[in-house]
């Protein structure tokens, strides 16, 4: 096994030299990640086609503007982010001025997977640098054209004592997680994810965890239902299912269900077209393994739509499963492909009943125009995070933190909260010298009972 060791503590070197630490430092780093993402745009697009077949639309909607956005939007915020904050006083403080000082952790470790392989390694990336941190990134070995690349551009730009890439399976992962760093950052199952928890609490490191799980997609009777079909089947085969916020299974009230299934079925041939394994822009399955596993889902139920397979180059139709139910194979774990089964209810209690049976998801999408069924679902079940009428959108903005509960993840990020994610609140309180109080100390003769 490889020993970072070395390399980790060069890190906490340079960061205890306090050169990251400076608002002025912090954006020139984010204007250099900048300049390389721009200057790599087509080497990011042909590497994203080679790994995953992703679209050029795909990978720079998903990949590579989102990520200008952020960046653009970590820059203006910065030093407002970055500045000691004054904060109120007790009465029993009287004279003393107290401050939040937001302070990057030192060197962070940030595992990342293979779905958006680039964005998800890049946009914690964001965030550890904006907070004045020195990072090691660990890319997924499932998509090594991404991986390669990052590398080089990290390279191009950054010193490894400052942002270093390290490629590698698992065993170079768990290398990884053996070292005391001092924040650690993973986006990945639920499984690792406890494995990465487990490693973090050997040296009481905090972490970000960004997990998955089985995220619905509830459809009420009075949902605009050529809309909600078609922003669910947007949501569900983007990326080829493989998003971790990709609706997992619809929930669709009885009354609408094959009006609904007409909708979805339209909106599916209308995104993909006709024959969607011969649209040279469709996702594949990153690895046979996931094929696979996939493949074996589609006698789970009736196939309503879709189907087809090509196992050599690992691609799978746009899907949707009915006559499916909590006991079918399909509906024990997370998906993550683009196989999608239907249930319906009668009443909404039954659907948050059914959801409660799992692990709170990463995501939920309700459509619906009723407030009353919305306040009872969101009130009803926790999520990390979802959409009233949409999927997936509610991670694109900045303003919104993003993160699951539970088992879908601990802490959020994007936007501000990726700052946060990556600094500690160090409190200070600054004490007067002019006079001082004398109830605290054991001779005064009330003490505090005057509060
Ligand atoms: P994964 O957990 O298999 O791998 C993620 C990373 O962990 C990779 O870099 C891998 O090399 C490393 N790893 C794998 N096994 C390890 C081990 N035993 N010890 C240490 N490190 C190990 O996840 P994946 O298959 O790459 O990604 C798919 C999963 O990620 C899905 O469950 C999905 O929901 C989740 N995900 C979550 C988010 C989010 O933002 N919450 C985003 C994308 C993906």
């Amino acid at each position: 096994m490889e020993n970072y060791k070395p390399l980790r503590q060069k890190q906490q070197e340079y960061f205890r030299s306090n050169q990251t630490k400076s608002i002025s430092f912090r954006l020139e780093a984010l204007d250099q990640l900048r300049s390389i993402i721009k200057a790599h745009e087509q080497e990011i697009i042909d590497a994203l086609r080679k790994d995953l077949n992703k679209s050029e639309f795909e990978a720079y909607t998903t990949e590579i503007g989102i990520l200008l956005e952020e960046i653009k939007f970590t820059k203006k915020h910065l030093h407002k982010w970055a500045k000691p904050r004054k904060v109120k006083t007790a009465l029993s403080h009287t004279g003393t001025k107290g401050y939040i000082y937001p302070q990057p952790y030192g060197s962070a470790l940030i595992i990342a997977p293979w779905n958006y392989p680039f964005q998800l390694a890049i946009a914690p990336l964001i965030g550890a640098i904006s907070a004045g941190n020195c990072a090691i990134i660990k890319p997924s070995e499932l998509t090594p054209a991404i991986s390669a690349l990052i590398k080089k551009m990290i390279e191009s730009v950054f010193p490894e004592e400052y942002i270093a890439v390290v490629e590698g399976a698992v065993e170079t992962s768990q290398a990884l997680l053996n070292e005391p760093f001092d924040y650690l950052f993973f986006t990945g199952s639920v499984p690792v994810g406890k494995i990465v928890m487990e490693a973090a609490s050997k040296h009481l490191t905090p972490l970000t965890l960004e997990l998955g799980g089985k995220s619905p997609a509830i459809v009420h009777h009075d949902a605009d239902l050529k809309l909600a079909a078609k922003r669910i089947a947007w949501g569900k085969f983007i990326n080829a299912g493989q998003t971790c916020i990709a609706p997992d299974y619809v929930y669709v009230h009885e009354k609408v269900r094959e009006s609904f299934l007409t909708c979805l079925k339209d909106a599916i041939a209308d995104l993909y077209g006709k024959q969607p394994l011969e649209n040279r822009d469709y996702t594949h399955i990153v690895s046979e393994k996931h094929f696979n596993r996939l493949q074996e889902f589609l006698t789970s139920g009736q196939i309503a739509y879709g189907g087809k397979t090509n196992k050599e180059n690992l691609s799978i139709e746009p899907t949707v499963i009915t006559d499916v139910n909590w006991g079918s194979p399909i509906m024990g774990d997370e998906i993550f492909g683009p196989l999608l089964p239907i249930m319906e209810y009668k009443d909404i209690d039954d659907v948050i009943a059914g959801v409660l049976n799992f692990p709170n998801p990463l995501a939920l999408y309700l459509f619906t125009s009723d407030k009353q069924i919305e306040h009872h679902v969101l009130e009803s079940i926790s999520f990390g995070g979802g959409c009233i009428n949409d999927t997936l959108y509610h991670l694109a903005t900045p303003h919104l933190p993003f993160g699951g509960v539970g088992t879908s993840g601990m802490g959020s990020y994007h936007g501000k909260s990726s700052f946060n994610a990556f600094s500690h609140e160090k409190s200070v309180l600054k004490q007067s010298t002019v006079f001082d109080m004398p109830f605290r100390y054991p001779n005064s003769k009330d003490g505090l009972k005057w509060i």
